[in-house]
């Protein structure tokens, strides 16, 4: 027996190149080893469940461009747009649309975007026209590389990974949501871009949400690469924005209503906000002394925490939490929670007696507590 291995692709997730499929030869019959999906389907494979059928809602179709939006089409003109190979969108707009015009190929728009929020509403031709991929077919290409499928579905049969609302080629909608044929069809889509390591590993793949027609049909998936008609494309290293797309796959597809909002990233803590007290070092002692319950001066039932000790630090229980948090002294009365801003503030009497406590926890104003006899 004669084993031959054929390498047919490989794409890189996560610094590592994968080899993306092979096919094995045993004597004359060749066959796929194993398929190299993370789905475990082909691409395009039609043994794939089709999703049931969804009631389309309304809460999105016509949801005007908040104030902060990019707003990419007002029913105006195709300003924000160019022409796929840099001269202008030559798609025809029309009565507060604009129509894929077959053969001036795709548009994309002027701007490069990373995280969105995108709205798009969309109509396949009416009549239909076609079968299978070869009706109703556009797409919208997040940075110009993942497609999220446009395309008539409704009472339409397609391979799964291609039907409206389809990450074309690996995620298969979670419900058929489509439209009738003419009818305006809403889009509204989360878009996480790719993050990468200094040296273009990548760190984080895309993640895509979207609803169609107010019914989600990607649910934060990761994509393995850029969608592609037969398998999936490396991610390009280090590239993490990119322009919106509209397919020209030959068909009329009609497109109104697009804005989207740029997605703001959360930052990490500066060095100096990094900054917390400094543990100190407390005789057993005087811990001990600290121990003990202290109930809120409230006129409401008030919250009542018990104090114990621990090595060296203190433990704090609540009355509604199973386990009780650490808490550690940055002085001889005064504690914090490791994880949590916030902390307690101890008093003592002149005896040197603790009589109470105060809990500050994030903004909240302080909870003074007295200490009460077990
Ligand atoms: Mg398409």
């Amino acid at each position: 027996m004669i084993a031959r291995t054929i390498r047919l692709g490989r794409f890189v997730l996560g610094g590592s190149a994968v080899v993306a499929a092979s096919l094995a030869t045993a004597g004359d019959q060749p066959r796929i080893a194993s398929i190299p999906t993370p789905s475990g389907w082909r691409q395009h494979d039609v043994q794939r469940p089709k999703p049931t059928v969804a009631e389309p809602a309304e809460w999105s179709l016509g949801t005007p461009a908040p104030p902060d939006a990019v707003v990419l089409f007002d029913g105006r003109d195709l300003g924000a747009w160019r022409s796929a190979d840099g001269g202008p969108a030559g798609w025809k707009v029309a009565d507060g649309a604009f129509v894929v015009t077959p053969g001036k190929g795709a548009i994309r728009t002027k701007e490069e975007f990373g995280d969105v929020q995108i709205h798009l509403e969309w109509a396949s031709p009416n009549p239909p026209n076609g079968n299978g991929q070869n009706r109703g077919n556009s797409g919208l290409f997040l940075m110009g590389a993942f497609e999220l499928q446009v395309i008539d579905s409704y009472k339409a049969d397609t391979y799964a990974d291609g039907m409206a609302g389809a990450l074309y080629g690996q995620y298969p909608p979670l419900y058929n949501a489509a439209k009738p044929p003419g009818a305006w069809q809403a889009y509204d889509v989360a878009f996480r871009a790719p993050r990468f390591s200094p040296d273009g590993a990548l760190r984080e793949p895309a993640r895509v949400t979207a609803f169609l027609n107010g019914v989600l049909v990607q649910d934060n998936e990761s994509l393995v690469g850029g969608t592609s008609w037969l398998e999936a494309v490396a991610y390009e290293p280090g590239v993490s924005t990119g322009p919106i797309q509209l397919q020209d796959h030959g068909h009329p597809v009609k497109f109104r209503n697009i804005w989207l909002r740029k997605l703001p990233e959360r930052r990490p803590p500066t060095e100096a906000e990094r900054q917390v007290p400094k543990v100190v070092e407390l005789p057993a002692a005087d811990l001990d002394a600290l121990a003990g319950t202290y109930v809120e001066q409230s006129n409401e039932p008030g919250l009542t925490i018990r104090v114990s000790r621990q090595d060296d630090h203190l433990l704090m229980k609540l009355p509604f939490r199973a386990t009780p948090l650490r808490i550690v002294p940055v002085a001889p009365l005064q504690f914090v929670l490791p994880y949590t801003q916030g902390g307690l503030a101890f008093q003592k009497d002149e005896e040197g007696k603790p009589t109470g406590v105060s809990l500050t926890i994030g903004d909240g104003a302080p909870r003074p507590m007295r200490r009460v006899e077990d």
